[in-house]
């Protein structure tokens, strides 16, 4: 646990909320709900807690080491007698994050951490808080075929409104979820219930919605979509189209006609210019649906969760007939999704209607080719949230110059360590993906808001271009004994844990020793 005084950084004068305390109760300042906590309890969000009169933080503050060979996370006492091992205190070796940082809250304090560092020989800072994100969202993509719902459906959480389902990408679906309208703008249930799912969303837990007539759908960061029970298993090749054309020269001389069954685009062989440059013969096949261009269908079907996500668990549904000039008795066609997860075979008798035979070997490997080519199901979440004033004031006494700053690359943004991106345009909007933060980096404030960690890394000399509060500018081994902001003797823990592998490592990318 860390602690932290009352004022969070403040000196104490600074707090006239400590006068109207009752007894035995402790103020925490890191919000404006301002909690006033008993003994032994936590305060409303459960990240403060009154230990035997003390303000304590219940969750450590994370620290990353680049080391390869750190193992996993460890968590260390915070504390002026603790002997710190030299190799934690090479300081562009260990970034400190904004996960257990606390706050700036009433906007004007100091970030918590402002640590010193020297990369390449150039001096450096990164200012380290945590940031209360009401304007934020959670932008996600489900990687699946099937029908999840409408555009601009809602999406509910147990029973309450708290996002829409957006546009449809290649192989995958949005979702965007939360946001300040939801967390505010709404009932309060509506609001605690955003927030909650923000938050285990964010922290890489499963959530289960509902979306207003399409399906069932449990969420989980970097784990498979689960869509009306039934775990998705591949991310579909392309659409039916794409995948006539990827696969062309293979079904070629194994198939007479293939027919791939997309929710999107179907694609149909013989008549898709592919087949045609192959020279194949047309197979007098008469699709539903509404023709594109040759060998490309549009709405064959409804949208659902069968074959190739449209409604049918009868491919033979889509064809309206054969073309007798064209078609023949023994012609030979395959029928399968963009997944090759349906698959079915079939010849043609003698009054041209298909009967499903045992499809050769020779056809079942380009399915399984098409199988093999799928990726796996994915859902990725990534956080939106825009930095507004408390975080800025806590970098520099006068923000725009930070947002400028960061508009300029001069500073290099990351949460919990994470690589951001900052967006084009006014303001500090960045996202970043969950998976790439450590476990547990998302918070919750009553008002309700989501707590997130942030960290802008720069050049001293940038840091004090920008008007940055250098009085407060710690080095790391300082920081290590001191602990956050001013509250020097304070006794707080850490967590150190080894940076992800896939992150860019935050201090020392060019741009910010410009
Ligand atoms: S909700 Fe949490 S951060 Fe806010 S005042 Fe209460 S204990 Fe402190």
């Amino acid at each position: 646990m860390s602690e932290h005084t009352k004022t969070d950084g403040l000196p104490q004068q600074c707090v006239p909320v400590e006068e109207k305390l009752a007894k035995g109760k402790i103020a925490c300042n890191a919000c404006p709900v301002l909690c006033q906590i008993s003994e032994g309890r936590t305060g409303a969000c459960d990240r403060y807690a009154n230990q035997a009169g003390v303000l304590i933080r219940v969750d450590p503050v994370v620290f990353l080491r680049r080391s390869p060979d750190g193992a996993g996370a460890q968590l260390v006492a915070f504390d002026t007698n603790h002997e710190f091992a030299s190799d934690l205190l090479q300081s562009n070796e260990v970034f400190v994050t904004g996960v257990g940082s606390s706050t700036t809250y009433p906007d004007y304090k100091p970030a918590p951490f402002i640590v010193s560092s020297q990369v390449a020989g150039v001096d450096m800072v990164t200012v380290v808080t945590e940031g209360i994100f009401s304007y934020c969202s959670l932008k996600v993509k489900i990687d699946t075929d099937r029908f999840l719902g409408a555009e601009q459906a809602n999406v509910r959480c147990e029973g309450e409104v708290v996002g829409h389902i957006t546009t449809a990408e290649y192989g995958s679906q949005m979702l965007s979820l939360g946001g300040v309208h939801h967390l505010t703008g709404g009932s309060k249930k509506e609001g605690r219930i955003t927030m909650d799912m923000m938050m285990a969303l964010g922290n890489k837990q499963a959530v289960e919605f509902m979306i207003d007539g399409g399906s069932r759908l449990v969420i989980q960061a970097g784990k498979a979509p689960v869509v009306n029970g039934v775990e998705e298993q591949r991310m579909r090749v392309g659409c039916g189209s794409a995948a006539i054309g990827i696969f062309a020269k293979q079904f070629c001389g194994v198939a007479d006609e293939v027919v791939v069954v997309d929710d999107h685009i179907t694609g149909v062989l013989t008549e898709h210019q592919a087949g045609r440059c192959l020279d194949m013969r047309p197979s007098g096949i008469q699709m539903n649906g509404r023709k594109s261009t040759p060998g490309r269908y549009f709405q064959v079907a409804n949208s659902g969760t069968g074959w190739g996500g449209t409604d049918i668990a009868d491919p033979l549904s889509i064809i309206e007939g054969w073309d007798a000039d064209r078609a023949w008795p023994g012609l030979r066609l395959l029928m399968t999704s963009t997944t090759g997860e349906h698959a079915s075979w079939y010849v043609l008798d003698d009054g041209l209607k298909p009967l499903e035979q045992a499809m050769p070997p020779e056809v079942r490997e380009v399915v399984e080719r098409i199988g093999e080519n799928c990726e796996p199901s994915l859902s990725t979440v990534l956080f939106l949230g825009g930095a507004g004033g408390s975080l800025r004031a806590g970098v520099t006494e006068n923000p725009v110059l930070l947002t400028r700053a960061i508009k300029k690359a001069w500073v290099n943004v990351t949460c919990g360590g994470a690589p951001a991106y900052v967006w084009p345009g006014g303001g500090i909007t960045v996202m970043v993906d969950v998976m790439r933060m450590p476990d547990n980096s998302f918070g919750t404030v009553p008002t309700p808001a989501i707590v997130a960690p942030i960290e802008f890394s720069m050049s001293m000399d940038n840091y004090r271009a920008l008007g940055g509060h250098m009085a407060h500018v710690r080095t790391l081994e300082e920081a290590l004994r001191r602990g956050a902001g001013h509250n020097d003797g304070a006794s707080l823990s850490l967590q150190w844990q080894t940076a992800h592998p896939a992150n860019v490592w935050p201090l020392g990318s060019p741009p910010m020793l410009g």
